[in-house]
């Protein structure tokens, strides 16, 4: 057996037993063997990111493999050979329909499906082969991979739902791209956002374009639409969905929806939208865990050939948890800042940054109660008065204020925060933290208030 042969067996074996992001994004066209002598392997990296990875997380996996393969113990070495470092081209951003703009381009990307892709709405960074997939998001994957195999088939409607910058945008574009990779000339694909459907559809109303805005959406064969949450309470809106959902249902088409909760806490949902949302496959992302984020971050890094000592990405891996969006963000304002004081990236220059960013400590140590107590204090109110049900302002705000810490900083659950409070019904705590999380956007003097205890919280 020459290297070659050997090589192709084991990525045969490592394809079978690894989900396919992870084998595109470490081994499909990246790895190779470049060396065997004796029981010695080589094993060729196109970075040292990917060399790093593999020593890491696959030696052991490898090394099985090749064992079985040569009937011999071998000793594994990986190293960066020169043929396989690729040629990634990092591009300036562009601005897609669910307002994010994508960090991360290739050149490949640039390619004749272009076309399609774009007048799908899709953002062509969001692929299957750019998403890692580890246990917060596995179902997810597997739903959204089977759909773009067999469209309309087992999972119509498809209902992803998950906190900010968890990975559904980027998830519901891949099914998109994949279909019209697989079929390009019959597929009609069209993603968009549920806030751009309310607004074509009142322009056409205004316009006497409704046929227009009908055809188009009911004459896709994939209908993808993004944070689906926002037509609760919009009379007209969930009417005309509702129809458009019905008809492309009736003619075996795709629905894919997303969302930041379930349809059963989405409040002033219509129920015959409600269930028809229920009625197919309900799928949600979860926080990434900390092996997750360094493999996220390292296939950014990789894509985008940056060069990021590994105790950085170590540590940004560690510290950055609440979203995937926070974490490319905070490499990407690192990446700048050293540019900019023309410097490389340290783990100093990412630690400063951490700290700047958080203004305070590492995280809370207070307790749910503690936190509870130290707003009542802050407002000086009565605990009572804070549980209780008294609808005056002096109220109202340190109320859905500690709805909102106790969910964005300590991270708990709807249901514990309306227990904690006293509430019967979570719905009330959900209300609450939009409520907070809308105006604080808004409102310079909110952002004061909620910073201002946060950094009491904090020290
Ligand atoms: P959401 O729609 O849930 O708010 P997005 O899909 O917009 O989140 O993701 C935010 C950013 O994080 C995007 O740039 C996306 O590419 C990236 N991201 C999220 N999850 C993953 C993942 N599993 N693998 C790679 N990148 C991810
Ligand atoms: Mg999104």
């Amino acid at each position: 057996m020459d290297k070659k042969t050997l090589w192709n067996a084991v990525i045969a074996e490592l394809q079978l037993s690894i989900s396919n992001a992870n084998f595109q994004t470490w081994f499909k066209g990246k790895t190779d063997i470049v060396a065997w002598t004796d029981n010695q392997i080589e094993i060729g990296c196109n970075s040292t990111y990917t060399k790093d990875w593999l020593d890491q997380r696959y030696h052991g996996q490898l090394k099985s493999i090749i064992d079985r393969l040569t009937e011999q113990k071998t000793t594994l070495v990986f190293s960066v050979a020169k043929d396989l470092v690729g040629t990634a081209v990092a591009k300036s951003p562009k601005k897609f329909d669910d307002g994010t703009s994508s960090l991360f381009t290739e050149q490949k990307d640039l390619d004749a499906f272009q076309e399609k892709v774009s007048s799908a709405n899709l953002n062509p960074t969001y692929t299957f082969e750019t998403f890692i997939v580890g246990s917060s998001n596995q179902l997810a994957f597997a739903v959204a991979q089977a759909i773009a195999e067999n469209p309309s088939k087992a999972y119509n409607p498809f209902f992803v739902y998950g906190g900010v910058g968890l990975g559904k945008t980027h998830l519901m574009h891949s099914i998109g791209h994949q279909s019209l990779k697989k079929t390009p000339s019959k597929i009609k694909v069209l993603y968009c956002t549920s806030e751009s459907f309310t607004n074509e559809m009142i322009e056409a109303i205004q316009n006497r374009r409704t046929k227009e805005f009908r055809s188009k959406y009911r004459g896709v064969d994939i209908l993808i639409i993004d944070d689906i949450q926002f037509i609760a309470g919009r009379e007209t809106t969930q009417e005309e969905f509702f129809h458009t959902f019905n008809d492309l249902y009736a003619n075996g088409k795709q629905i894919i929806l997303s969302s930041d909760r379930p349809p059963a806490d989405i409040a002033k949902l219509e129920e015959r939208l409600r269930s028809r949302f229920e009625g197919g496959m309900i799928a949600d992302i979860q926080q990434p865990d900390i092996d997750m984020r360094e493999a996220i971050l390292l296939s950014k890094i990789q894509r985008q050939n940056l060069d990021i000592p590994q105790e950085v990405i170590h540590y940004l891996a560690q510290t950055v948890s609440s979203s995937v969006r926070d974490l490319e963000g905070s490499l990407l304002r690192i990446v700048t800042q050293a540019s900019l004081n023309n410097t490389s990236v340290s783990l100093e220059l990412a630690k400063s940054f951490i700290s700047q960013k958080q203004g305070r400590g590492v995280g809370v140590k207070l307790s749910p109660k503690e936190v509870v107590e130290l707003i009542c204090n802050y407002f000086n109110i009565r605990l009572t008065d804070l549980k209780g049900v008294s609808r005056v302002a002096k109220l109202v705000l340190p109320r859905q204020v500690t709805m909102y810490l106790l969910r964005k900083d300590l991270g708990l659950q709807f249901e514990n925060i309306a227990q904690l409070l006293g509430k019967k019904d979570h719905t009330t705590v959900m209300h609450g933290v939009d409520k907070i999380d809308k105006n604080v956007e808004k409102s310079e003097k909110l952002r004061g208030l909620v910073e201002d205890i946060r950094s009491k919280m904090y020290n």
